[in-house]
């Protein structure tokens, strides 16, 4: 019972961490709109004072410090969100490629029903052990699956299908997630990985970054490609282990 116990908690720290990037980006929103709305009202104070007359130079120029002060602030959150996703991955292990897969997409079922959207999963027989932070792995291919779950909403129910394939290329675990979305904005392929890239209305555009990062810090490398007839393919790469082999 006890290991059941343990077993159990384990798993939820997992899902908490696989859910976590979510989190991150919430909070990151929050923490900057407030230097930002800072900025903004002092701003303002500062051009109501320089309009006075005579222009009121003293209380300008503490509008201008407090501008510089909140501005000092959110560059210093930008800072330590990249710091954490810096560093060295936390912990690299051999695991089971396409079980750490099958608990990101058991996570994704209600979502996928609710809206409507078709999942296919082709996942590659017999691959090696992959040598990476699975919960990290974890992560991308959540935030992947995600973005192609946005993507896949705004169609029509019949285009509603993302494919998710692993496979073996050139000594490297690779997983392809498809959808069949309005596809990569025009010219953006590689602009999508940028931080704070986006054009979503409620969007943060650090997903894609972050993910970089992570794959990266693995020793892998994430990319996008249109998909004909229309849509987009995200596909990442990870290490294998050497020696053992696990189906
Ligand atoms: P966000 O989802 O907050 O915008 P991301 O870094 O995850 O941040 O994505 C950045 C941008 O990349 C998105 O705003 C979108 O324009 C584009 N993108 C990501 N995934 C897809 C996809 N599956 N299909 C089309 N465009 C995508």
């Amino acid at each position: 019972a006890r290991t059941a116990a343990h077993d159990a908690q384990e798993r939820l720290q997992r899902l908490s961490r696989i859910h976590s990037l979510e989190g991150l980006t919430t909070s990151i929103a929050h923490e900057i709109n407030q230097p930002l709305a800072a900025i903004v009202t002092s701003g303002h104070a500062c051009r109501r004072w320089m309009e006075q007359d005579p222009p009121n130079l003293d209380k300008a120029r503490q509008a201008i410090h407090r501008i510089l002060g909140d501005v000092d602030r959110a560059s210093g959150i930008i800072t330590r969100v990249r710091n954490l996703t810096k560093g060295a991955p936390a912990s690299t292990r051999p695991f089971v490629f396409n079980a750490a897969v099958r608990e990101v997409l058991a996570l994704s079922q209600a979502e996928l029903q609710r809206q409507a959207i078709a999942l296919r999963a082709d996942l590659a027989d017999a691959l090696p052990l992959a040598l990476a932070d699975s919960v990290q792995i974890q992560q991308v291919v959540a935030n992947l699956l995600r973005n192609a779950m946005e993507a896949s909403a705004a169609m029509d129910v019949p285009r509603r299908s993302i494919l998710l394939e692993t496979l073996l290329v050139d000594d490297k675990i690779v997983l392809r997630v498809s959808d069949r979305g309005p596809g990569l904005p025009a010219g953006a392929q590689e602009k999508v990985f940028d931080a704070f890239w986006t054009t979503k209305h409620e969007g943060m555009g650090v997903g894609l970054s972050i993910s970089r990062s992570m794959v990266e810090a693995n020793g892998g490398h994430i990319w996008a490609e249109p998909r004909a007839p229309g849509g987009a393919v995200f596909a990442f790469s990870v290490p294998v282990a050497q020696e053992e082999a696990a189906v």
